[in-house]
């Protein structure tokens, strides 16, 4: 089966932020999933470049728009590396190979009769790049940047979205995962039903965009330009291997203020494209900053590099998908994220972890054999396959706190059986070797189960307990089936530095 996901293509007029980074990693960890239930993934990212506010910037730094954005590209590529994302793709909407998709799919909408000449008036706000209704201002300014926007009167092409407000609800109505959360989907069948304004696709020109066809001095505007990323990178409009393969999309993720231009307008286009509709439009939450007492040394606290550089990739990873149900808006606190390292963490997984292979060592010299068919002594082997079910059906359904939340059980059942057994004692009784034999080799397999359920949030941290659970299969290759089958007869641990070291606060806070 093969799994198409993208992630919104960023304005590279700033670094990225750890708001942004989070779709990055939210979106990575459900490509790695997938992954590991052995899907043939392609993930794509990338950046939408043909932004006024990028041309604005660019000439401030006084750079030409392209090799403003070829700076950038490097800034955003290098920025995902430091947070463990890997995509398939990097699409740049300043390519060649986009250029011709946005051609193709304005040609298409127009052959449909779906485009026209009009004039636009309207409140505009510069930094949306949208027009906006004056029922949804708020106090009169953009409910996002809060700023006031301005009148603002063009001619344009216009593409006839008011006449694909049935066709929407039916969409919505036959596929109820088509909008995800559920609370996003309510909110745009009222939109809908309160009925859908014509929207302009084209505005005057600077130079910095593609040409609308057959509109000279007019250039594409942001939904047939951006939105057509998703079928550029597959080689659209050419029938490639890559199109065949993966349109239609499984999921696009994308921020919550722009679910409504990817789950009303992003169909339309393609329903007059006559192309196939991606299967569901998942609507996060945004990532909401309280600095709170972090300290100012650190550097720019809000920076993805900076906050892996001092927390750890896959400490942030965990962090900002762990904390809350994933659909929902987040405050990104530093105690809180010190606060869960420590205790999940470091804790929890990181002391399972180092106390286990130090038993293994001391009692065992670091070699385990499987115990005979039967029952377990501890019950792990029974919980971890409980917990590899509900493991799956939470990321199934895009529920990567709930996917952490599974395995987390598997940790405590774990740290349970080691308090309950209590294998130090087992040691010093000749007649429970056997039993002691089980307890540790049990612990161990947990551990491996642990280090495949936690590797599409943390990757980088799977491979080190790989490596001190003598597991030589590379992640690349780990499968959740396999994984059911493959206890190992035996297994050789080599314990070594902790996967979670403590953190403390002091080093990290001013004080209160
Ligand atoms: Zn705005």
């Amino acid at each position: 089966m093969s799994f198409y996901i993208t992630c919104a293509i960023d304005y590279p007029n700033s670094r990225p932020h750890v708001g942004t980074a989070y779709e990055k990693i939210s979106a990575d960890t459900i490509a790695r999933y997938k992954r590991l239930a052995g899907e043939d993934v392609f993930f794509l990212m990338g950046l939408d470049e043909h932004s006024q506010n990028v041309e604005k910037r660019a000439h401030e730094e006084g750079l030409e728009p392209a090799a403003f954005c070829d700076r950038m590209e490097g800034v955003f590529r290098e920025a995902w590396k430091s947070v463990n994302v890997e995509y398939d793709d990097f699409i740049r909407t300043t390519e060649e190979r986009h250029h011709r998709a946005v051609v193709a799919m304005v040609e298409r909408a127009n052959a449909s009769g779906d485009l026209y000449e009009g004039s636009y008036k309207g409140l505009y706000c510069v930094s949306c790049e949208a027009y906006y209704l004056e029922r949804d201002l708020e106090d009169g300014l953009c409910p996002i940047h809060k700023k006031e926007p301005a009148w603002r009167e063009e001619d344009n092409v216009f593409f006839r979205l008011s006449s694909y407000g049935d066709k929407l609800k039916a969409l919505y109505e036959e596929h109820p995962e088509f909008v995800q959360p559920a609370t996003r989907r309510n909110e745009l069948l009222a939109l809908i039903d309160e009925g859908l304004e014509d929207v302009s696709v084209s505005r005057a020109s600077s130079g910095w965009g593609v040409p609308m066809p057959g509109h000279s001095g007019q250039a594409v505007y942001v939904w047939f330009d951006a939105l057509t990323n998703y079928l550029s990178a597959l080689g659209f409009p050419d029938d490639t291997d890559r199109y065949q393969r993966y349109w239609p999309a499984d999921v696009h993720l994308v921020g919550k203020d722009i679910t409504r231009f990817h789950a009303v307008i992003w169909p339309a286009m393609l329903m007059s494209a006559g192309l196939p509709l991606p299967a569901t439009i998942f609507g996060h939450g945004w990532v909401l900053t309280a600095e709170g007492r972090m300290s100012k040394s650190m550097g720019n606290v809000m920076d993805p590099m900076v906050v892996a550089e001092q927390f750890g990739a896959d400490s942030l990873r965990y962090f900002l998908l762990r904390e809350v149900r994933f659909g929902r808006d987040m405050e990104f606190d530093y105690e809180r994220l010190i606060g869960r390292i420590n205790a999940d963490l470091a804790n929890d997984l990181g002391n399972l972890f180092q106390r286990t292979l130090t038993m293994a060592k001391k009692y065992r010299d670091g070699v385990l054999a499987a115990p005979g068919a039967g029952a377990s002594v501890t019950g792990l082997p029974e919980k971890a396959r409980e917990v590899v079910d509900t493991y799956r059906e939470a990321m199934d359904r895009y529920d990567l706190q709930g996917g952490l939340v599974a395995a987390w059980e598997l940790v405590s059942a774990a740290n349970l059986a080691i308090d309950g057994h209590k294998p130090w004692e087992l040691a010093r009784e000749d007649d429970r070797t056997a039993e002691l034999d089980s307890v540790l080799y049990e612990l161990v397999e947990a551990l491996r189960y642990l280090m495949v359920l936690v590797s599409p949030t943390m990757p980088e941290k799977a491979r080190a307990m790989a490596g001190q659970l003598g597991w030589s299969l590379p992640s690349e290759e780990w499968m959740l089936d396999s994984l059911l089958e493959s206890a190992p007869e035996s297994v050789q641990v080599n314990p070594g530095d902790p996967l979670f070291p403590r953190l403390d606060p002091d080093d990290f806070l001013d004080p209160a």
